[in-house]
């Protein structure tokens, strides 16, 4: 994992408000961080503009989402090119949430991947399977099913992470195991050694989420194919400064 550099997100979900957000740019800005760590912080659309105007140079910020067109007649949804405007790079695309609660396809997702890299900006790209689909022996094919209608839409892939979160370890305190993370996230990088490119499977980011805690991150951080982490809950507490020192 030695060339990947580490890679550590924090997805706010719907949550925060201006007094709560101060108090994480407090602790983000004191640190330390990692410099060895790549650090980006996802919060609500409505808030980018602000947290990035308060952080520190070093942690970046991300759109949790957006629409796969830049502009129109699209109320309610936000674009990559406005959260560009305010300062982000990376947009998360095909969250669990965004999958399973808004009913989002792999085609939309596929789209939306396209888009934003031609915006120029950043991909963290959700994967994962439910609970029922690994005790059916499916993760794998929905990996790699979901996977697939990514890699489609990938030009630059110098621009992507893709983070593995298993459904049912999101929000539920039930972290994949480090062995149960290494093993899906190395049979990945064997299936885009095999669909893309030895030169991308060696390059590529593969970060794990789903109840990553400042408990178990260490661990988790001692696999080869882990190379990071996209944290939700954690990731509105001080333990998040403890999870992107991780390897520290
Ligand atoms: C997430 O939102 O991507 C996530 C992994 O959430 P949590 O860490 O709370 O399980």
């Amino acid at each position: 994992a030695n060339e990947r550099k580490f890679f550590v997100g924090g997805n706010w979900k719907l949550n925060g408000d201006r007094q709560s957000i101060d108090g994480i740019i407090q602790f983000l800005n004191a640190g330390p961080l990692d410099e060895n760590t790549e650090v980006v912080v996802s919060p609500p659309a409505i808030y980018l503009d602000y947290v990035k105007s308060k952080l520190g140079a070093s942690v970046a910020t991300s759109a949790q989402n957006c629409y796969k067109l830049s502009k129109g007649a699209f109320t309610g949804e936000n674009s990559a090119a406005m959260a560009k405007d305010v300062g982000a790079t990376w947009v998360i695309l095909g969250h669990s949430e965004r999958r399973h609660v808004f009913g989002e396809t792999d085609e939309l997702i596929g789209e939306k991947v396209k888009h934003v890299l031609s915006e120029g900006l950043g991909v963290i790209a959700c994967i994962g399977e439910k609970l029922e689909e690994r005790e059916a022996n499916q993760t794998n094919d929905v990996v790699f099913r979901q996977t697939k209608s990514i890699a489609a839409n990938i030009s630059d892939w110098s621009r992507v992470v893709l983070a593995y979160e298993p459904v049912w370890a999101i929000g539920t305190g039930k972290t994949a195991t480090p062995d149960q993370a290494q093993q899906v996230h190395k049979d990945l990088r064997e299936w885009l050694a095999q669909n893309v490119s030895a030169e991308v499977a060696k390059a590529c980011r593969i970060i794990y989420g789903g109840s990553v805690s400042a408990g178990n991150c260490r661990e988790l951080a001692t696999k080869g194919d882990v190379d990071g982490f996209l944290v939700g809950g954690a990731s509105l507490k001080p333990d998040f400064v403890q999870i992107i020192n991780a390897r520290k």
